[in-house]
Formats: C-alpha cells, sequence, structure tokens
C-alpha cells in the first residue's frame, strides 16, 4: 500500500465517496484506456450529474454523451443501470452490484471493495497477470481451476482494512511495472515475493492455450441524400453498433456505384465496409441529419470520421 500510495495513479475518481462517479467510472473504463476515458467522465457528470439526471435523460442524448468511446451496448446497460438504481437505491456489496445491468464480476468486485469496502478481489486480465506472476501459477490462466486458485490466491493477499484501494494498487502495478513484456521488476514493491521473478519465468505467466478467433465480414451501406441531408436507420439492438444510426445497409450488393471501401477493426471482428451512392433495397431512412449533426445522434465515430474525411459523399 505504501508503493500505492506514493506512486499509484492520480485519477480525480479516486477518494471520492460518491458511488455514481465511481461507478460511472468503472463503467467507462471497462474496455476504455483511462487517458481517453477521462473526458467522458468529466462530461457525463458535468451534463448529468447524478444518477437520477442520468436515468431521466433521453436515450438519445446518452449515446450523444456516448458517442467516440465505442461497444455502445455499453451506453444502453449504463442507462438500464442508472434506471434500477435510481428506483432501487445503491447496491451494497458484491452479489447485489452484480444485479446492477453491465456490471460483471470484476466490476462488482471493484466497485463492492471501493464503494463499500467489501474484501473481494477485482480480477480482470490485468489483475490475472500480476498474481499468476507472484504465484508463479504454471497452468493455463482460463480454466476454472486457475480462476479458482487464482481468486483464493489474490483474497488472501487483500489489505483487509482497505480492499478498494489495493485492487486499485494491483491495476496500477499492471500498468506501470507488471507489464506483458519486459515487467520492471527491479522497481517493483513486491519483488521479494514474487515467485515468477525468482524463478525468471515472469514473462511465461500466465500461461495462455486459447486464442479468440476474428471474424471478417463484409457490410454495405447506401448513402440517402438530401441536399445536405443524410438519411439515417437505427441499427438493432444487440448487434454491431447496438441501437445507433448509421447509413442505411443493403440487403443485395448492387453490382455497381462504389463509393468507397474502407477496413475498420473491432475488438475481434475485421469489417470491410463498401459505401454506395443508391440504397435501393435497404429500409426507409427514419431520420435526416446534416453532417454537423451526426455526433449529437450517436453515429458510431468510425462514421463520422469517414464522412468527414471524405466530403465528396
Ligand atoms: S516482481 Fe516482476 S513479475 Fe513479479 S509482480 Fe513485480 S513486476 Fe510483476
Amino acid at each position: 500500500m505504501q508503493w500505492y500510495d506514493q506512486s499509484g495513479r492520480h485519477l480525480p475518481w479516486r477518494n471520492l465517496r460518491n458511488p455514481y462517479a465511481i461507478w460511472l467510472s468503472e463503467v467507462i473504463l471497462q474496455q476504455t484506456r483511462v487517458d481517453q476515458g477521462l473526458k467522458y467522465w468529466e462530461r457525463f457528470l458535468e451534463v448529468l450529474p447524478t444518477v437520477e439526471d442520468l436515468a431521466s435523460a433521453p436515450e438519445s442524448q446518452i449515446k450523444g454523451l456516448w458517442s467516440g468511446l465505442g461497444y455502445y451496448r455499453r451506453a444502453d446497460l449504463l442507462h438500464r443501470g442508472s434506471k434500477q438504481i435510481a428506483s432501487t437505491g445503491w447496491p451494497k456489496g458484491y452479489a447485489a452490484w452484480l444485479e446492477v445491468p453491465g456490471i460483471g464480476p470484476y466490476t462488482a468486485a471493484a466497485l463492492a471493495s471501493i464503494v463499500d469496502g467489501e474484501v473481494v478481489p477485482a480480477l480482470d486480465g490485468n489483475a490475472y497477470r500480476v498474481y499468476s506472476r507472484i504465484a508463479d501459477w504454471s497452468e493455463p490462466i482460463e480454466t476454472a481451476r486457475s480462476k479458482a486458485f487464482i481468486n483464493s490466491f489474490a483474497l488472501n493477499q487483500l489489505h483487509p482494512k482497505r480492499p478498494g484501494d489495493f485492487n486499485q494498487a494491483v491495476m496500477d502495478l499492471a500498468q506501470a511495472l507488471c507489464t506483458p513484456k519486459k515487467p520492471k521488476c527491479s522497481e517493483c514493491p513486491v519483488q521479494e515475493m514474487c515467485a515468477a521473478r525468482r524463478a525468471g519465468s515472469a514473462e511465461l505467466r500466465p500461461v495462455k492455450t486459447r486464442t479468440l478467433k476474428v471474424i471478417e465480414q463484409d457490410l454495405h451501406f447506401g448513402i440517402p441524400r438530401r441536399g445536405p441531408l443524410f438519411g439515417l436507420v437505427r441499427r438493432p439492438v444487440g448487434g454491431i453498433w447496438s441501437g445507433l444510426y448509421t447509413l442505411p445497409e443493403l440487403a443485395t450488393v448492387p453490382a455497381e456505384g462504389t463509393l468507397l471501401v474502407l477496413d475498420h477493426r473491432l475488438s475481434h471482428r475485421k469489417l470491410r465496409l463498401h459505401f454506395y451512392s443508391e440504397f435501393e433495397g435497404s429500409s426507409e431512412p427514419e431520420i435526416w441529419l446534416t453532417r454537423e449533426e451526426w455526433n449529437a445522434h450517436g453515429m458510431p465515430q468510425a462514421f463520422v470520421h469517414w464522412l468527414t474525411k471524405f466530403p465528396y459523399i
């Protein structure tokens, strides 16, 4: 804890007692870097300062505030979570946090330890790396047996009076010193107790066996135009860019008229996006917006970027 107190990251939600600000930070940072997520966190708090404000905000406003963060399903879950909390009150403890939409085991543990002071380890890929190295755990980390071992090992390490700070210290250690490659063991505050450092196996931990399959997919979009206005449709909930507005997708691929082809990478998908001047066979546009209005309607940031970058469209 001494290392954390002196060298931990200074993040504005740390040392706050406000559960709304802390919950918001955890949801925003689920798949986002701190430097990118920070401005979104500040903006959410400025525009919607309480969970009740968030719960009663229109969906389009949430999408607009979230625009650019990606993984848009999180914005839906954040909104649903806020409605649940606004009606039932703040959860107390790990099991109760798990009931909130959008909160998985890692975030529930982080929130229970930070907000409620519950002694529960927050285990994501970073924490698994740190703990598997300290214990020099040599079995594949994805198995139920490995997860049970790391959970019990981490539970024994947690600071009983400062579990939230301890979980955050492990995150900071993973980010600053116990990095996937070339960990800085000579600067590490736990080097004396780290079995992988002693065995020279730090970079071999954690042991991984599975690799995620990347799906390749082609998507075809028409570009309905009425002067400066572009016709957009809302995408189905649950798929790519869930619930956001994009150009309409074409059911059949036109033989010609391609304006632009772009590659785009999502976490487990390689997308090739084709844009066409016509949109026959697609859904009728639901709204018509100028380029300047796109951002406010929760259009995927990638679309805003491309269509701004290619003004001839
Ligand atoms: S000593 Fe090295 S491998 Fe062990 S926890 Fe510290 S940085 Fe990670």
